[in-house]
Order: structure tokens, then sequence, then C-alpha cells
């Protein structure tokens, strides 16, 4: 499959890590929107919010629960939001299922 994040979760193409295990993988955004600006996603490709199913969202929860450490270990103080992109009306630019952590500053009160 030609997809750029399954690459960098087969490290065929590089990434700044910022947590890992046998699960998920979170990166630093390459064009990051805020001071802190990672990436989590599911090792095991699901392509967006839409294709999560009772079959696949154990991966769900568990991302979910290991967000509040990853954006702590990454120096996340204040608070930070949480987006998932999804479809062509939200810009979802890779189709592979990801959570942006966004932190470090006061962000905006507009989320569109
Ligand atoms: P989205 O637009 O919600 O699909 O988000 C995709 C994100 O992936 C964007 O914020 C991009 O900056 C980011 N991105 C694209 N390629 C890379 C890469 N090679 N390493 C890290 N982040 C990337």
């Amino acid at each position: 499959m030609d997809c750029l994040f399954c690459k960098i979760v087969a490290g065929q193409i590089p990434s700044k890590k910022a947590y890992e295990d046998d699960k998920l993988l979170a990166f630093y955004d390459i064009a990051p929107q805020a001071p802190v600006h990672i990436l989590v996603i599911p090792k095991s490709h699901i392509s967006s919010v839409d294709d999560i199913t009772a079959e696949n969202s154990d991966i769900i929860a568990y991302i979910f629960e290991k967000i509040p450490s990853i954006a702590k270990a990454a120096g996340i103080k204040n608070g930070y939001r949480v987006i998932s992109n999804c479809g062509s009306d939200a810009c979802q630019s890779v189709k592979h299922l990801h959570f942006h952590i966004l932190g470090g500053a006061q962000l905006s009160d507009k989320m569109a």
C-alpha cells in the first residue's frame, strides 16, 4: 500500500519520534502549526475516522489513553488540542488515521 504514514511506521521515511510502542507511533509534524505539533497514529493502517469499526476501535481507546503522557513528555503544560481531519471538506491530506496534538502556546478559540 502506498501510504506515507505506513512508510514512516516501517522506517522507510524518517520521522522525529515523540513516542513509540508496538501499537502506535507519535512523531513531530513536518510543518508545525503550533509550538508543539505531534501526530499520533496507529501502526496498523486505518484510513480515517470514517473507517473506525467495532473490530479496530481498541486502538483508538489506546491512543487516547496515551495522548496525555505524550503531550506531557513533549513539554506541553497548560492544555492542548486534539484534532483528526476526516475527508476532503476537513482537508485530510494523509489517508492514514492520525490525531494532531497541538499545544505549547495559547491557541485560537476558533477551530475552523
Ligand atoms: P492532515 O492534513 O490532517 O491529513 O494532516 C497531515 C499532516 O501530516 C500535516 O500536518 C503534514 O504537515 C504532516 N506531514 C506530512 N508529511 C509528513 C512527514 N513526512 N513527517 C511528518 N509530518 C508530515
